[in-house]
């Protein structure tokens, strides 16, 4: 969804100057629409016994952003050393943290039981051996493979990377719990950005049935049943919003259904990134050049450092621009960053108001999956964070990178040696 009116209505009046003090670019993320989304999900699921949502901390990698996640009782879901790092620093800690690794590295293990550890999710039976000490409480990601079709971004299960084949899950807990592992969850994740709330009742239904067939194997029961992320947002103002409270209730429905065959309810844990901060950023940039060829191009002062989604899968971003809200004129034109590569558009034969320089150019919906996929390449830096708070104050929450950041890894001890070529290939 293009933002919301509350945040349109929060940031408009102060926009000029919030660009005036900080400068642009910039993404800004807004405290009161994180917050009322995740209370937003806690009712949606207030149906089951147990509910927790594990936020999927490489949507939005910020200490700021993450500690508001804390303060709603919620968990983090890491895939990687630094995620678990940024999540202790900020206090979450054991049963807090989720790690959720694939192709997973005994550096990672180590990190994912160290200080208090957190709560493991393999990905695969052959890590069970691996795992240097097998903690009490284990958990296994599923996939169903051809007994399930993928979303589009996803992709068919068959031929995902993630999760453990059906043929092996039984066997995998076998193995586990020979290993010494005594509490069980289950999880899997199979969407992404999908929007059609049957999808993830789906899901739910699936690892539930899954759970019961592999308690009956094994004698074991399940804590909790992790149903992953994946919870799509409107990006383009036609698309319609997941039925977020028809989604929980069923939801619900599945786990009652759960605790009358078998005497107890797991608890439900959910792992969503974008659902949660997608829609409550924007990404602000100010129109710099304009160049009319075969094409009207807009120029403006970001590029794919910032947001990687428009070029990487040629997703849709609404775009606004402010001072032009009642200008009734549009232009069709494409919205460029400076990278040389000609995918860094924001916009491609858009309808916009006409843009001059100077303009400030809102690309919205960057909440999630924007800031943290920035990269590098062509040596293009990636810009500040801005926090504007529920008390309406603004603040920066990440400083702009610098040439001194970019070319720090250029700076090392001298090492080489002279190879002998003794050795066989
Ligand atoms: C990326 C990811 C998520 C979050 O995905 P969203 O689409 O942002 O909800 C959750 N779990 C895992 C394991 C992921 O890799």
């Amino acid at each position: 969804m293009p933002m919301s009116q509350g945040f349109e209505s929060r940031l408009y009046p102060i926009l000029n100057e919030v660009a005036d003090h900080f400068g642009t670019p910039f993404h800004i993320y807004d405290e009161t629409g994180v917050r009322e989304t995740g209370e937003g999900l806690i009712s949606a699921f207030s149906g089951v016994k147990e509910f927790k949502e594990f936020y999927a901390v490489k949507a939005l990698p910020n200490p700021a952003v993450l500690s508001i996640m804390q303060d709603m009782g919620f968990g983090f879901d890491c895939s990687s050393i630094a995620e678990l790092v940024l999540c202790r620093k900020i206090g979450a800690a054991g049963d807090a943290l989720m790690f959720t690794s694939n192709n997973t590295s005994f550096e990672e293990f180590q990190a994912a039981a160290a200080e208090g550890g957190s709560i493991l999710n393999l990905d695969d039976i052959s890590l069970i051996p691996k795992v240097p000490e097998m903690p009490e409480l284990i958990c296994f990601r599923y996939n169903p493979g051809p007994r399930r079709t993928g979303n589009e971004i996803i992709g068919d299960p068959v031929a995902s990377k993630y999760g453990v084949s059906h043929d092996q899950i039984i066997d995998a807990y076998r193995t586990a719990k020979a290993r010494g592992a005594k509490r069980f969850g289950l999880h899997t994740m199979l969407a992404s950005n999908e929007r059609n709330c049957e999808y993830m009742v789906q899901t739910a239904e699936m690892l539930l049935e899954l759970a019961e067939e592999i308690a009956d194997a094994l004698g074991i029961t399940f804590e909790f049943i992790n149903i992953g992320g994946g919870l799509g947002i409107p990006y383009n103002p036609d698309d319609e919003q997941l039925d977020l409270p028809v989604m929980g209730g069923k939801i619900a429905e599945a786990f009652a259904a759960f605790e009358a065959r078998n005497g107890y309810m797991p608890a439900l844990y959910l792992e969503s990134g974008r659902y949660m901060t997608g829609p409550h950023g924007v990404l602000v940039a100010r129109a710099i050049n304009r160049k009319e060829i075969y094409r009207t191009y807009v120029g403006v002062d970001a590029c794919m450092s910032a947001l990687m989604r428009p070029g990487m899968y040629g997703a849709y971003h609404q775009i606004t621009v402010p001072s032009k809200l009642d200008s009734r004129e549009t232009e069709t034109v494409d919205l460029v960053g400076s990278l040389c590569e000609n995918n860094d558009k924001f916009a491609i034969q858009r309808a916009l108001p006409p843009i001059s320089d100077g303009d400030l150019v809102l690309i919205h919906d960057t909440g999630a999956h924007g800031h943290s996929m920035g990269f590098n390449y062509n040596g293009k830096l990636r810009p500040k964070e801005l926090l504007l708070k529920t008390d309406g104050t603004v603040e920066l929450i990440r400083r702009e990178e610098t040439l001194e950041d970019h070319f720090a890894t250029l700076e090392f001890p001298r090492d080489s040696i002279e190879p002998a070529a003794e050795g066989k290939p």
